[in-house]
């Protein structure tokens, strides 16, 4: 009798502990052993680990992607009502920090890959000299093109979060993404591409004032004990999770990144089928696809369910434009700067298939050939 093969899943955490187990074990030792939990050793290692992979001089942890985002436009000096220019594509995070931080989001179209179209930022900075913080996404693990968004920061003189969640070691034209921002920003959901077990993220500069204003307001404003010098977050990176990307996860991030791009490399290359439009990537950018994106031209619900009957799981990325999300309702201001052909027919086309360094060979052909056999 022939077994069913087994579901290819869009992650597999199970594999991830296998692998990571003996590591991880021994880094929530040392910190029990510690006696320390919060804002020790651990996290103080853990940032300087990842900002010299990096290759920018200062990383700050916090509780999460969303806070390093909020708290990186609060010490770029956001005020009350200031316009944020940002990507209608993408998770809701992006604009929620925005709104957390006082901003106003703004949104323009997005490209071909499914970043936010810099051609139309262009026209939006030289239309509105009041819009000059920008939020830019490097979505799906492709680095939006630095060069171009570099001569946009000099021309306008903006202040710019990169938002790096998805993007972690994704270069263009060689450089690494979140290097032309003031500050770059990132989260350790489970998911990215370095995930933590649990809730983690952090923000990169090179700019010593900026982190040390961070590290004030990741933890409720204090400039030293008990002393509050600001209105802050509590958003603090605890000792356990630092502890466990340092020895277990951050090590793996390169061979995992690889593996992931040889995954894309196959899927590019073997799946063969009009009715699927693969991702286009940016000019000069290395993808570290964080997902695998692409669109499907007509049926896309059809479609899902015909890998689902073949035991591989699918998601979309995104259904719905966060400008069209109700909670946007409560956000006064808030506007689209034209019409976001592009980006509704990602929400309308869009399939994300299974990405992840445990997949097998085998799986990734499982793949490929449910792909190949799908007629709309
Ligand atoms: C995951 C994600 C975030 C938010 O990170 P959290 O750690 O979940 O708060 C922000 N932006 C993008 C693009 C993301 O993918």
């Amino acid at each position: 009798m022939k077994t069913a093969p087994t579901t290819i899943q869009l992650n597999d955490f199970k594999t991830q502990w296998r692998d990571i187990r003996q590591d991880a074990i021994a880094a929530f030792e040392r910190v029990g052993e510690s006696g320390w939990m919060i804002l020790g050793s651990e996290v103080k290692s853990f940032e300087a680990a990842l900002a010299r992979m990096w290759g920018l001089a200062r990383a700050v942890g916090c509780a999460n992607g969303l806070d390093a985002i909020e708290i990186a436009l609060r010490v770029l000096g956001i005020t009350p009502g200031a316009k944020v220019l940002t990507t209608p594509l993408s998770a809701f995070a992006s604009t929620l920090a925005i709104v957390r931080a006082g901003g106003i989001p703004l949104f323009a179209d997005v490209d071909e890959s499914g970043i936010v179209d810099l051609n139309r930022c262009e026209t939006v900075f030289r239309e509105h000299a009041d819009v000059r913080f920008f939020v830019p996404v490097h979505l799906y693990g492709h680095a939006i093109d630095l060069e171009h968004l570099s001569r946009l920061r000099a021309t306008f003189d903006l202040s710019i979060v990169e938002d790096c969640a998805q993007a972690i070691g994704a270069t263009s034209a060689g450089r690494p993404v979140g290097c032309v921002g003031q500050i770059a920003a990132t989260s350790f959901y489970p998911t990215k591409n370095l995930g933590c077990m649990g809730d983690g993220g952090a923000l990169l500069t090179d700019d010593d004032a900026l982190a040390d204003k961070a590290q004030t307001l990741r933890d409720y404003g204090q400039s030293a004990k008990y002393e509050h010098t600001q209105l802050g977050l509590n958003s603090r990176l605890d000792e356990v999770q630092a502890a466990l990307m340092r020895d277990a996860l951050l090590p793996r991030l390169a061979k995992q990144t690889q593996r992931r791009q040889h995954v894309a490399t196959r899927y590019l290359a073997e799946i063969d089928n009009r009715a699927l439009r693969l991702p286009t990537i940016p000019s000069g950018s290395t993808s570290v696809w964080h997902l695998f994106a692409f669109r499907v031209r007509n049926d896309r619900d059809a479609f899902q369910a015909h890998l689902r009957e073949r035991g591989i799981q699918s998601g979309v990325h995104y259904p719905i434009l966060i400008p069209a999300q109700r909670a946007m309702n409560d956000v006064p201001g808030a506007r689209s700067l034209d019409a976001l052909a592009q980006a509704r027919d990602f929400c309308a086309t869009e399939v994300s298939l299974p990405m992840h360094p445990y997949l097998s060979d085998t799986d990734i052909t499982r793949v490929i050939d449910a792909c190949n056999a799908w007629r709309p």
